[in-house]
């Protein structure tokens, strides 16, 4: 059968219930599963037959929802955990160990930032940062024998520059490791990196995924495209795990070896799941996903243009702009929309910034983004405040920013809303 539209697989999934079945994916809140016999249990135990064991491992409600996303992203598998640091750190630690390295982007989310260079250098693990403006050259030589996959955010929090993907998708591929990309201010609705050249995707499914602010979580896609046995560079796939009944996963499961070993091996032993009434709710929230991140992006993409003009502010960012320095980027790989998050500047410098957030009176004061309501937060005197102004406008986040996440509202009242705190500035 020809593949449903995007639209389509937000609403329907891939969840098929049979004649008198729920229509709506039933919750298993159940942590253990009955066998008729020892026999198959043993089956179950040596990978040799799917099911579910324990649901640490695997939970048929969580399953659905990782059903759903692999056919939103475009993926062979993909694997539900607890968060979207939960994601990163699985991602990179399934084919990384102690004395390795990887390169990532430095215009990532400040909580990975703080993963892939404080608490993974303590595993042992080099993080190798790529600044922006290198040219191909000067990435070639932050290479080595042990260096082990490519991290970037398609859309970063929350400096809002578009990765490259083919760029750098080909730089990954050209020393023989995977593309990791974290997508997740676009969501598969605006973009799809394993179209692009991407092996691996993760998401923060907190954000615009459960759009709602209810619940947090995590996932990971394996696209099913990266060879892991070819040059001998990840015997982790190639020769038997002893921790697992010398299963050598290339082998037993073929194109799913990562995502495989990444739940057989790491969830098993970190533990970090996402619970069956956790994916439940993330799956209510996949279901209007493609209409929400439509709504976002036009709503930003109309108050951007407002900001744009208005003589009390001082500079706007938004890939969705014409005037944007990553509009070229965006028009490549954001086509249909540039999400729902805009940074601008308020003349007057950190007071003024501080002014416009507190006027706000339908756009709410909160640490996240990606919800459905509009939020609005002055980093430098909240997330960033241990920063000083020097340490601020090195990060490309000066005392004047003001970080929007717009939201799904009628765009008159969040306009309106806008107008009425700039006046009080
Ligand atoms: C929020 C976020 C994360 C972290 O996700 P949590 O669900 O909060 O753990 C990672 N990457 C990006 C791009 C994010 O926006």
């Amino acid at each position: 059968m020809k593949e449903k539209h995007l639209d389509t697989i937000c609403v329907q999934g891939t969840y098929q219930p049979k004649n008198g079945e729920p229509r709506v994916i039933p919750i298993c809140q159940s942590t253990t599963y009955k066998y008729d016999s020892g026999e198959h249990l043993g089956k179950l135990f040596d990978l040799k037959e799917p099911g579910h064991m324990y649901t640490r491992i695997s939970n048929p409600t969580v399953e659905y929802v990782e059903e759903h996303i692999a056919a939103l992203e475009g993926g062979v598998g993909a694997m539900l955990v607890s968060s979207g640091q939960s994601a990163n750190f699985l991602t990179v630690f399934n084919i990384t160990s102690a004395g390795q390295n990887f390169v990532s982007l430095t215009s990532i989310y400040g909580g990975t930032i703080n993963l892939f260079s404080v608490t993974m250098k303590r595993m042992g693990i080099e993080c190798r940062f790529v600044l922006p403006g290198m040219t191909d050259e000067e990435i070639d030589r932050l290479f080595d024998d042990n260096t082990r996959m490519v991290f970037g955010e398609t859309l970063s929090n929350p400096g809002l520059s578009v990765l490259d993907i083919e760029r750098f998708a080909k730089i990954a591929h050209k020393h023989g490791v995977p593309l990791v990309v974290d997508n997740t201010f676009p969501t598969p609705v605006l973009c799809r990196p394993i179209r692009h050249g991407a092996d691996i995707v993760v998401h923060s499914t907190t954000k615009y995924m459960d759009g709602h602010a209810s619940v947090v979580g995590g996932v990971i896609v394996d696209s099913g495209n990266f060879d892991w046995s070819a040059g001998g560079k990840y015997p982790e796939f190639t020769t038997p795990d002893e921790s697992y009944h010398g299963v050598v996963y290339t082998e037993s499961f073929g194109r799913a070896a990562f995502i495989t070993k990444a739940r057989v091996q790491l969830l098993r032993d970190f533990g970090c799941i996402q619970q069956p009434l956790t994916a439940f709710l993330l799956n209510e929230g996949l279901e209007s996903l493609a209409l929400r991140m439509q709504r976002h992006s036009e709503n930003a993409l109309a108050l951007a243009a407002y900001l744009e003009r208005h003589e009390k502010v001082s500079f706007v960012n938004y890939p969705g702009l014409a005037s944007s320095p990553q509009h070229a980027l965006a028009e490549k790989y954001l086509p249909n929309g540039a999400s729902g998050v805009i940074a601008f500047g308020i003349k007057g410098g950190r007071n003024a910034a501080m002014k416009f957030m507190d006027a706000c009176r339908l756009a709410s004061i909160v640490v996240h983004v990606a919800d459905a309501r509009t939020c609005v937060l002055h980093p430098a005197s909240t997330t960033h405040r241990q920063l000083t102004d020097k340490q601020l406008e090195e990060s490309g986040i000066g005392a004047d920013l003001i970080r929007m996440s717009v939201g799904i509202e009628n765009i008159q009242d969040i306009l309106e809303d806008v107008e009425q705190a700039l006046a009080a500035v």
